[in-house]
């Protein structure tokens, strides 16, 4: 481990974001967006408009060059603060320029990268399926080739797209090939959610509001070829297109967003017990209290360095699979633990919704759900590390 000291130009971007999210997403905005669903398209320009989603493109399309670690950056101020900005910016950076960019064709990523930079795009991702969750190759939705290849059809259903209703792309795994093998069979197509034959229902998910997750319907939908993730060298080469580089940033991206979920939880906690007075005393006097709030703290100190420890490891183009896997595995479930002592720690405060914390412990049972849950990141880690079967 080499790297404890944040670059300046990070300090300085994650100064930058703090002083947005406080004069732009404000709390009472966040708790809005979060009751009433909603996401704060006109925010998210002005988030844009400091260059923040360039942090994953290229320079010569129009970016700033790939910085993982300052994208994480981004990741956690905003969750700090709101999911309702913060999704729509993996939205955009991650699941958008930082796909295209590695596995796209010469075509999309000369027109579309440009515009992920400017924050003008959103992607939605449509894996999930009511019958596939972690078993991504089975995926049943349909895509045949029509009019000598020139267009893709697709049929099936997409669950837990989020958000769906506000992206321009769903960028979507679909069976190309009925007859071909497992792994063999499969592509990435991009679908604009005003297609004909596409519809959208949304989800009541307890958490991740602003970015709701949806029920996806496809008939007979039918999209030119051009479309299709990495053109024509994509067509039933979606695999490895899936489990590519990107899918080490993912599993660092739901870290992020935990860790700053988390943080905000601490934040107000540490406050809370300074303030609250019972017994004449404030309950941050007592001991239960102190060392509830101490060992948050301690375990957010632990999320922070194996998420940016991972995130340098990328950065610097080392071998990551095995250390992004240990942190999304360690914080999102550390952070669900982090979040559920804070709640403690304000009583019955903890458990209204006029209290952020409330919020803070829907958003924190999620991670360890999304973005390849806890177990199959424990198998990652086993596989990887050929821990012995037998
Ligand atoms: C709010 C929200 C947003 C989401 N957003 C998206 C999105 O944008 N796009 C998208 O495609 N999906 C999304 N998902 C779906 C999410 O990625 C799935 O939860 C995930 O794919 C796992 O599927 P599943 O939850 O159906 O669990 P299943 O795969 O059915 O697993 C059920 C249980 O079995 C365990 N399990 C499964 N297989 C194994 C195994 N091999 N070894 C050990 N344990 C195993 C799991 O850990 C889990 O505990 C979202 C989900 C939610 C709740």
């Amino acid at each position: 481990m080499e790297h404890f000291q944040e670059a300046e130009h990070v300090t300085m971007l994650r100064d930058t974001l703090r002083r947005f999210v406080e004069t732009e997403m404000p709390r009472e905005l966040a708790q809005k967006w979060d009751r009433e669903n909603e996401f704060p398209r006109e925010i998210f320009d002005q988030l844009s408009a400091l260059g923040v989603n360039a942090l994953t493109v290229p320079e010569v399309y129009g970016g700033a060059g790939r910085d993982i670690t300052a994208t994480m950056v981004v990741i956690e101020e905003l969750a700090r603060r709101s999911m309702a900005v913060a999704v729509p910016f993996i939205m955009c950076a991650c699941y958008g320029a930082m796909n295209i960019e590695e596995v796209g064709s010469e075509e999309q990523k000369t027109t579309l990268l440009p515009k992920l930079a400017d924050g003008k795009l959103l992607f939605a991702y449509g894996i999930s399926e009511p019958d596939v969750g972690a078993d991504v190759a089975s995926v049943r939705t349909t895509a045949v080739r029509k009019g000598n290849g020139a267009t893709v059809t697709i049929n099936g259903s997409k669950r837990f797209c989020s958000g769906a209703n506000i992206a321009d792309y769903i960028y979507t795994v679909v069976k190309s090939d009925p007859e071909a093998g497992r792994y063999k069979n499969l592509s990435i197509v991009m679908i604009p959610p005003d297609a004909p034959g596409v519809t959208i229902e949304l989800q009541n998910a307890m958490g991740m509001k602003g970015a709701s997750t949806c029920d996806v319907t496809f008939e007979d939908v039918e999209i030119p070829a051009e479309n299709i993730v990495g053109g024509e060298a994509g067509w039933n080469d979606g695999w490895s297109r899936i489990v590519g580089p990107g899918l080490d940033v993912e599993k660092i991206e739901v870290a992020a967003l935990a860790l700053g979920n988390a943080a905000a939880a601490v934040d107000d906690a540490w406050e809370y017990a300074q303030e609250r007075k019972q017994f004449g005393k404030p309950v941050s006097a007592y001991q239960s209290v102190r060392h509830m709030l101490v060992d948050a703290k301690t375990k957010l100190h632990a999320c922070r360095l194996m998420t940016y420890h991972a995130a340098w490891l990328l950065d610097e183009k080392k071998p990551a699979s095995v250390e992004t896997s240990m942190a999304k595995l360690y914080v999102s479930d550390t952070a669900k633990d982090i979040v559920l002592s804070c709640q403690q720690v304000m009583g019955a405060y903890g458990y209204i919704k006029e209290f952020d914390m409330e919020r803070y412990v829907r958003e924190a049972l999620l991670m360890p759900i999304i973005g390849g849950s806890s177990a199959i990141q424990k198998n990652n880690i086993a596989n990887r590390l050929r821990l012995a079967r037998e």
